[in-house]
């Protein structure tokens, strides 16, 4: 008897482990085409409220001093407010995104739509409430260009 319950236990606890787990790095598929691979969860993501997904295009190097990636947002994802010394350029490729500068206008972007963001303006980026979201991102002015990071921006200001 006691035996026995010794080999459920067991059983038991085999099951809990070999159970699968969705893993830190699992990640959700964007249902729209995001053009180029959707890339792995965004390593800068304590800038971002929401989940994000970025594939470095092109490296940051020596050679071409070029780097771009794609970026790709869950809905209502978004990155805080933050500022690049050497400015950005953003190539939408698809879903609804918003953009913002600081004291301006709420931008509505869609694919094709294009954003030249100059050096030193405060802004931020990212999806549409209801809609996935992929931008090309694109330093400008590299080597020296860094960017500063602010704070989040709260759900009245996205709203
Ligand atoms: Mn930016």
């Amino acid at each position: 008897m006691k035996c026995k319950n010794l080999t459920l236990y067991l059983s038991a606890i085999m099951l809990t482990i070999s159970t699968p787990t969705l893993g830190a790095s699992e990640m959700t598929k964007a249902p729209i085409d995001t053009i180029f691979a959707q890339g792995e969860k965004n390593p800068y993501g304590k800038f971002f409220t929401g989940q994000t997904y970025l594939n470095m295009l092109s490296e940051k190097d020596d050679i071409f001093n070029a780097p771009i990636g794609n970026v790709t947002f869950e809905p209502g994802a978004r990155t805080n407010w933050h500022s690049h010394s050497g400015g950005q350029i953003l190539l939408v490729l698809n879903g609804e995104g918003r953009y913002q500068e600081q004291n301006g206008e709420l931008r509505i972007l869609h694919k094709g739509d294009i954003v030249r963001i100059a050096p030193n303006v405060k802004h931020w980026h990212g999806a549409a409430p209801d809609s996935w979201f992929t931008h090309i991102s694109i330093e400008t002015n590299v080597p020296n260009n860094t960017t500063t990071w602010q704070e989040p921006v709260t759900d009245e200001e996205y709203k």
